[in-house]
C-alpha cells in the first residue's frame, strides 16, 4: 500500500494533489510520501520482531539525507557500499553500531573512514581487501569486525545486471572457498570475525532463493562453529522485490515466517539490508510533456525526464507504470514515453497503453523511489531533478534542484588556456 491516489481526477501524494507541487516548483522532480517510507519500514521490521534483527537500508537505493534521516528515527540502521554513502549515512544521524559496509572495492581511505567511525562491520568479498583491512587496523591500534560475504550459488530469475549470488559473479567469496578465508581472518590478529554475510540478488519475486541462501548460511555457520569461530551475525542482505507491473513478490510478514522457519533455534542476530522493498513504491517522478510527434507509425510523447534522471528503463529495460496526473477520460492510445537526451536509448515508456497526452501535460512515473535519483546523472548536461518529501499536507523540498553553476562546480581552466595565451 502506499499513499499515492486519485482524488476525483487529481493524483494526490498523501494530502497534496501532485499538480500543486509541480506548479510550486517545476519539472521534472522525484516525489516521495512521508507516510509511505515510514509504513513500509515498519511492516518489513515489525515482521521480524521476537527474532534478534537488524534492518540495514541499503543507501544505494536512495540515499536522500532527509530519507536516511526518516529511517533513523525509526530505529533503522545502514547499509553502505562506500565511503560516500558512509558518510551520508553518518550525516544523517544513523547510529554507527547499526552501519555495516559491503561491496567488493572498498578503498584504503574508505575503510580508515569506517573504522574510525565505529561501524557495525565490513563485509568483507575477497582475501586481499581482508588482509588490507588488516593492515588498516593494525596501522590505527584498533581491530575490524568483519564478516565474510560468501556467494551461495543460488539461481535466481531476475535481470542479469541484478544477479549478484550465482555462479561467476565478482560478488562475495564462493561457498567452497570461503573456509579458507574463514581460516585466514581467524589468523589475522587484527580482524574479529563476527558475522556471514550474502546478497543473492535484486527485485526477487519468490522466498526460496532466499530460504535457499539461508540454509547455505547456516551450513557454513555450523562448519565454523566447528572450527572455534564465533559467529554472531547472520546477514542476508536486500532483494526484496516489489510490484511494478504484475510482479506478485511475497509480502515482507511471509518472507519473515519463512525466513523464522529456517533459522530455527540458531543464536545468533540476522542482518537484512532492504532498499526497494522499502523505498521503491514510495516515491515516483513527475515530468511535463514538452511535445508529441509521429514517425514511421509510431507516436512519441516527448517529455522533461529523461533517462539521466531515471535510467532503469534504459538499464535494465524496467517497467515503470505510467500515469497521467489529471486523468483525461479518453481512448488509450499506444505511444512511447521518451526524453530529450540524444541517445535513442532515451525512453521512460515503451510502446505502451497511455492516455493521449498533449503539451504541457503532466505525467507520473510510478515506483521511482528505489534507484531512480541514486542514479541520476547530468548527462547532457542537464541539472538533477529536485527532490520533494510530503508528509500529509506539507511538502518539503529536500534537494534542490540543481543549476547550471552546479554543473561546472569543481571544474577549472587551467592557466595555459587562459584568453591572453590562446
Ligand atoms: C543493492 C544491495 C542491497 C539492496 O538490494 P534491494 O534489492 O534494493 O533490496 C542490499 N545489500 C547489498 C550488499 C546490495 O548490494
Amino acid at each position: 500500500m502506499n499513499y499515492f491516489s486519485y482524488k476525483q481526477d487529481d493524483l494526490y501524494c498523501e494530502d497534496l494533489s501532485v499538480a500543486y507541487i509541480a506548479e510550486q516548483i517545476g519539472t521534472p522532480f522525484y516525489l516521495y510520501s512521508y507516510s509511505t517510507i515510514r509504513r513500509h519500514f515498519q511492516v518489513f521490521n515489525n515482521a521480524f520482531k521476537g527474532l534478534d534483527h537488524l534492518t540495514c537500508f541499503s543507501l544505494k537505493s536512495n540515499s536522500n539525507l532527509a530519507i536516511l534521516r526518516l529511517l533513523a528515527l525509526e530505529g533503522g540502521g545502514a547499509d553502505v557500499v562506500s565511503g560516500g554513502e558512509l558518510f551520508r549515512a553518518l550525516r544523517a544521524g544513523i547510529a554507527p553500531d547499526k552501519i555495516v559496509y559491503s561491496g567488493v572495492g572498498k578503498t584504503p581511505s574508505d575503510m580508515e573512514l569506517a573504522l574510525k567511525s565505529g561501524i557495525l562491520m565490513f563485509n568483507v568479498e575477497s582475501d586481499q581487501e581482508l588482509q588490507a583491512l588488516n593492515g588498516i587496523a593494525e596501522n590505527s591500534g584498533s581491530k575490524a569486525m568483519i564478516a565474510i560475504r560468501i556467494n551461495p550459488d543460488v539461481e535466481l530469475k531476475t535481470h542479469p545486471y541484478i544477479v549478484t549470488g550465482f555462479g561467476e559473479s565478482k560478488f562475495g567469496i564462493p561457498i567452497k572457498d570461503s573456509l579458507n578465508t574463514y581460516a585466514l581472518a581467524k589468523r589475522l590478529k587484527n580482524i574479529e570475525v563476527k558475522g556471514i554475510s550474502c546478497h543473492i540478488g535484486s527485485q526477487l519475486t519468490e522466498i526460496d532463493p532466499f530460504v535457499e541462501a539461508l540454509r547455505k548460511l547456516r551450513e557454513l555457520y555450523r562448519k565454523l562453529k566447528n572450527m572455534g569461530l564465533d559467529i554472531k551475525f547472520l546477514n542476508l542482505g536486500g532483494g526484496l522485490g516489489i510490484t511494478y507491473h504484475d510482479e506478485e513478490p511475497p509480502h515482507p510478514l511471509e518472507y519473515a515466517r519463512a525466513l523464522r522457519e529456517t533459522i530455527g533455534a540458531n543464536k545468533f542476530t540476522l542482518i537484512l539490508e532492504p532498499g526497494r522493498v522499502i523505498i521503491g513504491n514510495a516515491g515516483i517522478l513527475v515530468t511535463r510533456v514538452l511535445y508529441t510527434k509521429s514517425a514511421a507509425n509510431k507516436r512519441f510523447i516527448i517529455v522533461d525526464a529523461g533517462m539521466n534522471d531515471l535510467i532503469r528503463p534504459t538499464l535494465y529495460d524496467s517497467f515503470h507504470a505510467v500515469q497521467p496526473v489529471k486523468m483525461a477520460h479518453s481512448d488509450m492510445f499506444t505511444a512511447s514515453l521518451v526524453g530529450p537526451i540524444c541517445e535513442t536509448g532515451d525512453f521512460l515508456a515503451k510502446d505502451r497503453k497511455m492516455p493521449p497526452f498533449k503539451p504541457g501535460d503532466l505525467v507520473a512515473i510510478m515506483s521511482a523511489g528505489a534507484y531512480g535519483f541514486s542514479m541520476a546523472s547530468n548527462y547532457n548536461s542537464r541539472p538533477r531533478p529536485a527532490e520533494v518529501l510530503v508528509k500529509g499536507k506539507l511538502f518539503s523540498i529536500i534537494r534542490a534542484r540543481e543549476t547550471y553553476d552546479d554543473l561546472i562546480n569543481g571544474e577549472m581552466i587551467p592557466e595555459f588556456l587562459e584568453k591572453s595565451s590562446v
